[in-house]
């Protein structure tokens, strides 16, 4: 019988290895053969960890899920629905790019988040709440599913609903469908909104059958999905948008405990100048108040100002609220949970356990690059080193997941730095003993810099849309990609006379029997049924004309170049064939 481990919605590789007793090497292994480059200390979600699990062989191992259960310090109280006090619903808007997320975003938030952004993806997470009639709704702006999909790994069931905006003049696209199998795979209602119903060619019926074809068949057509018409440049549509909104949430009775300590996700973290680390936060359970201690993946935080993401001062903050705050010792990460501790001092004293548990862990193995290495070896991967810089926590996570799912059992990226800000010397530095390129979103790099870049000849690219990074880095991985070499047999030749033989060239005559022979091109030498040796074909001579090709049933001289003398023999054969090098693509 199978024994079933259970573990949480995340697990890192190091503890999973232990849980299933099997030498983390085995596991890294085993993710690398799926495509997945993960470290002794790095997390794997729990769909991948099974599927993982699944392929090992002599592992007769089920795992189950640890019911609401996660690795941090502080278990979290969090129910959905049932217990507590009613909560606002969090709403994430998805879609395919140049749909419209940001400017549904702005219709109904009234905020100017789309201006300075260059070609449609949103930058970096950020949260607003809408008011609608006495009602609250709180949106988060996602970066690229990417990071959304990392915000799911961390074990956080963060949205209630997403809005999927679909352009009434485009159709469902490939962003789409990955919102909606998003959407599905969470668990998480859709609505979706048919954006730009006021332009002409908006065919908002057609869109309804796409929806059909991918099993969201709407209300009038006899399904669940609910469908509002909206046009967020014209601004018509939205109240009724909200309204099904709070229809859908309420029917999800939305609560969560206030009383403890309140805990919830960062779900953006930069520096700012004068203020220091800043990290953006959603409520999740408990109030958050401003003076209190609070612990975020490795750091800490005594709340010196806390307020919503537009500015305004808050003196404390509920479920589902979010909230910019200062005060970080260090910055949080992107997807850290936090919890409020009693003081600061408790907040040291829980860490330095957790990092003296997380170096115990590591000393068990050896380091997680090192393995890396090894193991890469055996596979002959073939890896392009990175250096990643990014604007925000929240688009570096993004980048880097989006790198890593490049990832194949050929090539591989390595990512060998990445931090917040501007690309600076260190980052040259790095890269040029690491070999590797640096890769810049929404940063840049002084003149300094460059020059630096240029002296060492390392490939500094930066770039603002996120789509055209990961479509460089694919290019440069391609050009990693073995060539792959098409064979095209043409035809057989049966030696007849052997007119010059020296170490490195043969003259011989005979007749084509099959196919054709042709020069140039090669020809494996077969002596009744063992090869004698691969020959590159120069030169075919019919009669006193020098021929390209010579068709089955006539006869011909050949002349070719060995790399070791060949002693031809009458009735060996001559395999002619081609060979093509195809370029690889990803
Ligand atoms: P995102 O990439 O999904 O965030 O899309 P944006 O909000 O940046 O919108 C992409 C483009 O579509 C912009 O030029 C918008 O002005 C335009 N757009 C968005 N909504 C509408 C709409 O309802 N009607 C029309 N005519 N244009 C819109």
């Amino acid at each position: 019988m199978s024994r079933i481990v259970q573990i949480a919605n995340t697990i890192t590789v190091g503890t999973l290895a232990e849980k299933l007793d099997i030498p983390v090497s085995k596991l890294i292994g085993e993710l690398m053969k799926n495509g997945v480059m993960a470290t002794v200390n790095e997390r794997v979600d729990f769909d991948t960890a099974s599927i993982v699990v699944g392929e090992i062989e002599d592992l007769d191992v089920n795992l189950e899920l640890e019911k609401e259960k996660s690795e941090a310090t502080h278990q979290r109280a969090k129910p959905k629905s049932g217990k507590g006090q009613a909560r606002p619903p969090v709403v994430a808007v998805m879609g395919h790019v140049d749909h419209g997320k940001t400017s549904l975003l702005d219709a109904i938030c009234d905020a100017k988040t789309a201006q300075g952004e260059a070609g449609g993806i949103t930058q970096h997470i950020s949260a607003y709440q809408a008011k609608h009639g006495d009602r609250v709704i709180t949106f988060l702006d996602t970066p690229g599913h990417e990071a959304f999909a990392a915000i799911r790994e961390h074990g956080a069931h963060l949205t209630d609903l997403v809005i999927l905006v679909v352009a009434a003049d485009d159709g469902i696209k490939p962003q789409t469908v990955e919102a909606i199998r998003f959407a599905k795979k969470a668990g998480v209602k859709i609505i979706v909104a048919i954006n730009k119903i006021d332009k002409e060619g908006a065919d908002a019926n057609r869109i309804k059958q796409q929806l059909a074809e991918h099993e969201l068949t709407v209300e009038e057509w006899g399904g669940e999905t609910v469908v509002v018409e909206v046009s967020a440049k014209a601004k018509t549509g939205i109240d009724k948008l909200l309204d099904m909104v709070i229809l859908v949430a309420d029917l999800e009775d939305l609560k969560a405990e206030v009383t403890g300590p309140a805990t919830g996700l960062i779900i953006e973290a930069h520096m700012e100048k004068g203020r220091g680390p800043i990290g953006v936060a959603l409520v999740e359970s408990g109030i958050l108040k401003q003076g209190d201690t609070l612990m975020a993946g490795s750091t800490y935080a005594k709340v010196r100002n806390l307020e919503s993401p537009l500015g305004d001062k808050l003196e404390k903050a509920e479920p589902s609220t979010p909230v910019v705050l200062t005060g970080f010792k260090t910055l949080p990460r992107f997807g850290d949970e936090f919890t409020v501790v009693k003081n600061e001092k408790e907040a040291r004293s829980l860490l330095d356990n957790q990092a003296r548990n997380q170096s115990k862990s590591k000393s068990q193995d050896i380091s997680g690059g090192e393995l890396i290495r090894m193991i890469d070896k055996q596979k002959q991967v073939s890896e392009l080193h990175v250096v990643v810089k990014a604007d925000v926590q929240g688009s570096l996570k993004s980048v880097i997941d989006s790198l890593r799912s490049l990832n194949t059992e050929e090539v591989a990226i390595r990512i060998v730095g990445s931090d917040v800000g501007n690309i600076n010397e260190m980052d040259v530095h790095l890269a040029a003993t690491s070999q590797a390129i640096i890769y810049g979103f929404n940063v840049e790099a002084s003149a300094a810099t460059k020059k630096i870049a240029n002296r060492d000849q390392v490939s500094l690219r930066t770039f603002k849309i996120i789509y055209e990074l990961i479509e460089d880095c694919k290019n440069e991985l391609n050009k990693l990609l073995k060539p792959e070499i098409v064979r095209t047999d043409l035809g057989r030749l049966i030696v007849k006379g052997i007119f010059k033989v020296t170490k490195d060239e043969v003259i011989c005559g005979g007749e084509v029997t099959k196919g054709k022979a042709a020069a140039p091109s090669k020809a494996a030498i077969f002596r009744e049924d063992k090869q004698l040796a691969d020959v590159e074909i120069t030169k075919l001579q019919r009669g006193p004309q020098e021929a390209k090709e010579v068709p089955s049933g006539e006869m011909c001289g050949v002349s070719f170049n060995t790399e070791n003398r060949v002693d031809l023999q009458e009735g060996d054969k001559l395999e002619f064939y081609t060979e093509e090098t195809i370029t690889r693509k990803l």
